[in-house]
C-alpha cells in the first residue's frame, strides 16, 4: 500500500519494472543465437528493443553481449528480490563506485544513469513517458535526463523505491545531486551525501575521505550491520581484477585498426557503474577483451581500413545503438568511447581493511565526472584527460555531444577545444542534443554532423601531415 494515497501500487508500468520484465525474458537466450534466430527473435519485439537488440545481439560481439546482458539481469534482479530477502536497496549516481555497497550483505547497489539508459535502449517508446512525468509534475526541462528519466519514473508513484539514496555528485554536478535530492525529499527516503570539495590537494582529500568514512557509518545503520574485513576483501580481490581487465581493453585500444568495438565502452562503463567487484562484472570484461584480442589476431580486422580515430570527450549518444555504434563500424570510423570509461581504476592495496578502504576512496575521488567536473578547475581537469588519451590512443579527431543539460561542461567548451587543438593538433566537433532523447537532434543529423567532419576535417588534416612529411 501507498501510505499517501492508501492505494495498493502496481507497478507494472514503472520503468524499472518494464526493464526487468524484459530482462527476465532476454537471461534465458542461450548463450550462442545463430542469425536466424536473431531475426526470429527481433520479429517478435517492438521496435525500439529490436533495433537494439539487433545491434547487441549480432553475432560479431555476441561472446561479449551475452555475459553483459546477463551482468544487467542479474543486478535487476537482486534489486527486485532484495526487498523479500529483507536486503536494503541504494540508488546511486553514476559517478559513485558501487563496490563499496556489494562489500555489504544486506545492502543492493543500483545506479540511476543505468536505469534510464536500459529504458532508452530497451523499451518501446524508451525514456518518453519517464521525462514527460517529471516535466508534468513541473520540473524543468534543462534537468539531466540521465537521471531525470528514471527518477522521473520513481516520481510517478508506478515503480520500485529504493530505500535510501546516495547523492554521489555534492559539488561536480549540481543538476544530478539537486533531482537525487528531490527525489529523496518527496519520497520521503533517507539520503546520504558524498560530497567532494573543489579542492584536490591532501587537505581537499582528506575532508573527502571524511565524508566517505561517514557514509560508511550511514550504510552499517542502513544494513543493520557492521562492514566486515572478510567480505570486503572479497570484494576488493574482484576489484583488482577488474581493474586488470579495463587495463588490458584500455592497452588494446592502442593497436590500429583498434580490434576494441566502439559499444564496448558501453559495456565497460555499465560494468563500473554497477558490477564492478563482482563475478558479473569480471565475466563481461573477459569475454570484452577475448572479443577484442579475436578481432587483433584476425588477418581480415586487420586489413580493414581506418578512416579516423574518434574520442568522444564527454557523452555520446545512446538511444539508438545501430544508427551510432554500428554506422561508425560500416563508414571505418573507430568510435573509441566517451568520457564515462575515465575512471582510471588502480589496483586496492589488500594489505588490511585500511588499506582495501583507501583505495576505494582514492576510486571514488578519481571517478568519472567527479575526477573532471568536481576538479579545483574543471577545464584544466578535463584537457589534461583529453590530451592524455588522445596521445596514449592515437586519436585524430573528438567530438563533443552538448548534452543539453550539462551547463559545467558547456561552459568551459571553447576553452577545452581551443586548448586541445594547441596543445595537440587534434580538431574538435561541437554537436548539440540530448544523449538520452532522441526527439531533441535525430540520429540522421548527427551522422550527417561526424561524416563531414571526417571527410572535411581529420581526413584533411591528415592528407596535410602525410604531405609535409613526404614532401
Ligand atoms: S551529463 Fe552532465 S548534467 Fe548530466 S549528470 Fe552528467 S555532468 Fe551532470
Amino acid at each position: 500500500m501507498d501510505n499517501r494515497t492508501g492505494l495498493k501500487k502496481t507497478y507494472s508500468a514503472g520503468l524499472f519494472s518494464r526493464v526487468h520484465a524484459l530482462f527476465s525474458i532476454l537471461k534465458k537466450l542461450p548463450n550462442h543465437i545463430s542469425e536466424e534466430e536473431l531475426d526470429g527473435l527481433i520479429k517478435v519485439l517492438p521496435e525500439d528493443s529490436a533495433n537494439s537488440m539487433k545491434s547487441l545481439l549480432k553475432p560479431a560481439i555476441q561472446q561479449a553481449s551475452m555475459p553483459f546482458l546477463h551482468m544487467l539481469s542479474a543486478a535487476l534482479d537482486e534489486t527486485a528480490a532484495a526487498k523479500e530477502q529483507g536486503r536494503k536497496v541504494v540508488l546511486a549516481p553514476f559517478n559513485f563506485p558501487p563496490e563499496i555497497i556489494h562489500a555489504f550483505d544486506n545492502l543492493v547497489p543500483i545506479t540511476t544513469e543505468v536505469l534510464t539508459t536500459l529504458g532508452v535502449v530497451s523499451l518501446e517508446g524508451q525514456g518518453e513517458r519517464y521525462w514527460e512525468q517529471a516535466m508534468g509534475l513541473g520540473l524543468p526541462d534543462h534537468l539531466c535526463s540521465a537521471n531525470t528519466i528514471d527518477l522521473g519514473s520513481m516520481l510517478s508513484g508506478m515503480d520500485f523505491e529504493p530505500d535510501a539514496i546516495i547523492s554521489g555528485c555534492v559539488g561536480s554536478c549540481d543538476v544530478n545531486s539537486k533531482t537525487h535530492e528531490f527525489v529523496s525529499l518527496l519520497l520521503g527516503l533517507p539520503q546520504i551525501a558524498l560530497e567532494k570539495p573543489p579542492d584536490n590537494s591532501e587537505r581537499g582529500f582528506n575532508y573527502f575521505k571524511n565524508n566517505y568514512i561517514k557514509m560508511i557509518g550511514e550504510l552499517e545503520e542502513l544494513a543493520g550491520e557492521k562492514l566486515k574485513e572478510e567480505k570486503l576483501r572479497l570484494v576488493a580481490e574482484k576489484v583488482n581484477r577488474c581493474t586488470e581487465l579495463y587495463h588490458d581493453l584500455w592497452e588494446l585500444k592502442k593497436q590500429v585498426p583498434c580490434p576494441v568495438p566502439g559499444i564496448f565502452s558501453l559495456f565497460v562503463c555499465a560494468t563500473r557503474f554497477a558490477m564492478w567487484g563482482r563475478d558479473e562484472g569480471i565475466h563481461t570484461l573477459e569475454a570484452c577483451l577475448k572479443v577484442s584480442r579475436q578481432n587483433y589476431e584476425s588477418a581480415d580486422y586487420k586489413s580493414r581500413e581506418e578512416r579516423a580515430r574518434v574520442l568522444w570527450i564527454y557523452l555520446s549518444y545512446y538511444y539508438d545503438l545501430v544508427k551510432f555504434y554500428d554506422w561508425m563500424e560500416e563508414k571505418n570510423i573507430s568510435n573509441m568511447g566517451d568520457a564515462l570509461q575515465w575512471a582510471f581504476p588502480e589496483p586496492l592495496d589488500l594489505t588490511s581493511k585500511e588499506t582495501i578502504l583507501d583505495g576505494m576512496i582514492r576510486s571514488a575521488w578519481n571517478n568519472v565526472m567527479t575526477r573532471q567536473m568536481g576538479a579545483a578547475s574543471m577545464s584544466q581537469r578535463w584537457i589534461e584527460d583529453i590530451v592524455y588519451i588522445i596521445r596514449e590512443w592515437g586519436v585524430n579527431g573528438t567530438i563533443y555531444c552538448g548534452h543539453h543539460s550539462c551547463k559545467q561542461t558547456w561552459s568551459v567548451f571553447s576553452v577545452t577545444r581551443n586548448e586541445v587543438l594547441k596543445r595537440t593538433g587534434v580538431p574538435t566537433l561541437g554537436l548539440q542534443g540530448d544523449s538520452w532523447i532522441r526527439s531533441m537532434t535525430p540520429m540522421s543529423v548527427i551522422q550527417e554532423e561526424v561524416e563531414q567532419f571526417v571527410n572535411n576535417v581529420i581526413n584533411k588534416s591528415n592528407r596535410r601531415r602525410r604531405r609535409r612529411s613526404t614532401g
